[in-house]
């Protein structure tokens, strides 16, 4: 098949889509603003995790690297939080073995590129920045970073895989008339710190948990390495009493961390440099239609659709994105002997992507912003934490009947996310009703409040 892709952005969900296309038999060209990372010294240190569920699993599993990927992994079972006055708790997010998995970025975006180019028919360029594209000839225009040298490339289907700001979906969002664009910045931003690994790379946490610092109107959290240090983030609104805009000098920030995280203080030897060396960055999320141009464009992952992170699902749900695409090559274009025409299988094949597509990402982006309040905020509330303990005792005993929201988005990617986001609100009225029964703390776990449950459902 000698048609040409082009994909604007070797990031996690570029490099993973080249590589399904490029198994289906097209001839990949992929092109990156950055330099190389497996080679460039600039990653050496950093240290940014992500959490991996089951949806990006189901991604990697289709093109064979999940295996891979399982050696950099670490499983966190639960959430592990600390109160302001030094106590913890633990509460687990599944059942059994049932895990969200701390990944380095770079790692994870490394051996898809490898993978990538152990493909014949994938050729990733670095350096190369897509300035604009032209959608009438299909033609992008790069510079090239470092010779300033400009080109044009001409493909018969190009993706825009380029990130939250993707530069390829920006001349979509100017010259297509009924494109709709929203962006939404939250009040808070964030910064990442570190926590060192102990003696001989150990783990001075709990080595298999995401630690939360809940605070009501901001949190910290801290994902696990594999070199023992644990990744920190803050999350803090930009402006107010307790913002960024009043931590400014490092006396600030001592107090500050004195007040709010002093059990976490003894094991950030740096935290007051780290966090005047490290930047503060913005959170947004990205709604746009319709992802793809003339039957010839489709945006993919955070191009198409940025989300905050604290569903930890940005990434799972472009991997899921590849997923999905890939069925419906699958669908339009498998290997029949029935010559097909390129021009319309991928005219059907992006005009099914982006209507299946869109709800799924619209629900997940609304539950991603809800999660940021369960976390910073409800994570330490006991009625809340009740009504969790309610759901898993039911979901526990009839399984068929209840799946906690937070396993139908992380532990069941057959279960869409627009049906989990719908399925989630109906649970949640019915939630209210029961936390409402009198002295419900005294009879959580009662034959009555199970019954009340039942009748609802
Ligand atoms: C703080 C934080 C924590 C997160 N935690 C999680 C988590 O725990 N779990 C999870 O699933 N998701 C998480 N996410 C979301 C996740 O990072 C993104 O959803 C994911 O990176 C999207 O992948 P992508 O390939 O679509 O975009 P990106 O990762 O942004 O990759 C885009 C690529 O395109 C390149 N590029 C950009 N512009 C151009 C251009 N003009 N020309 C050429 N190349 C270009 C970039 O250099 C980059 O390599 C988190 C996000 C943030 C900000």
């Amino acid at each position: 098949m000698s048609k040409k892709i082009t994909i604007v952005g070797a990031g996690l969900v570029g490099s993973l889509l080249s590589i399904y296309l490029a198994k289906r038999g097209y001839h990949v060209n992929v092109f990156e603003r950055r330099p190389d990372m497996r080679k460039a010294k600039t990653m050496a240190g950093k240290s940014i995790n992500l959490a991996l569920s089951d949806r990006g699993w189901k991604g990697l599993e289709g093109v064979g690297i999940a295996d891979e990927i399982r050696k950099i992994a670490i499983p966190m079972y639960g959430r592990a939080i600390h109160h302001k006055d030094g106590s913890t708790a633990y509460q687990p997010y599944g059942k059994d073995n049932q895990a969200i998995y701390s990944v380095s970025r770079a790692e994870i975006n490394m051996r898809l590129m490898d993978l990538a180019e152990q493909q014949p028919n994938v050729e990733i360029h670095f350096s190369e920045r897509c300035t604009t594209i032209e959608r009438n000839k299909l033609n992008a225009h790069f510079e090239n970073a470092e010779s300033k040298k400009t080109s044009v490339v001409q493909s018969d289907l190009l993706f825009g895989a380029d990130g939250a700001f993707a530069a390829s979906r920006l001349n979509m969002q100017l010259t297509s008339d009924l494109f709709e664009y929203n962006q939404h910045y939250i009040e808070a931003g964030y910064k990442e710190l570190i926590i060192p690994a102990g003696e001989n790379g150990s783990f001075l946490l709990e080595k298999n948990a995401l630690h939360i610092w809940p605070r009501g109107s901001f949190m910290m959290i801290a994902l696990p390495n594999m070199d023992g240090n644990f990744t920190c983030t803050l999350f803090l609104p930009f402006e107010g009493e307790k913002s960024f805009a009043n931590l400014k000098t490092p006396e600030q920030i001592k107090a500050f961390f004195e007040t709010e995280f002093a059990d976490a203080i003894p094991l950030m030897p740096t935290y007051i440099d780290d966090f005047i060396k490290n930047p503060t960055s913005s959170l947004v999320t990205v709604k746009c239609f319709p992802w793809t141009f003339d039957n010839k464009i489709g945006l993919i992952g955070d191009a198409a659709h940025a989300i905050v992170p604290f569903y930890g699902q940005g990434m799972n749900c472009g991997f899921e994105d590849c997923v999905v695409l890939n069925d419906l090559i699958e669908k339009h274009d498998s290997a029949s002997n029935e010559v097909k025409n390129f021009d319309t299988v991928w005219a059907k094949i992006l005009s099914e992507y982006k209507t299946l597509r869109k709800p799924d990402a619209d629900a997940i982006a609304d539950l991603a912003i809800m999660n940021f309040i369960e976390m910073r905020d409800k994570t330490a509330d006991p009625k809340f934490l009740l009504q969790k303990k309610i759901e898993a005792g039911f979901s526990k005993k009839y399984p068929d009947k209840w799946i906690p929201l937070y396993s139908m988005v992380t532990y069941s990617p057959d279960i869409r996310y627009s049906k989990a986001f719908n399925e989630g609100q109906r649970q949640e009225s019915i939630m209210q009703k029961v936390m409402a029964i009198p002295e419900i703390e005294k009879k959580w776990d009662t034959e009555e409040v199970e019954n009340e449950i039942l009748k609802y459902l």
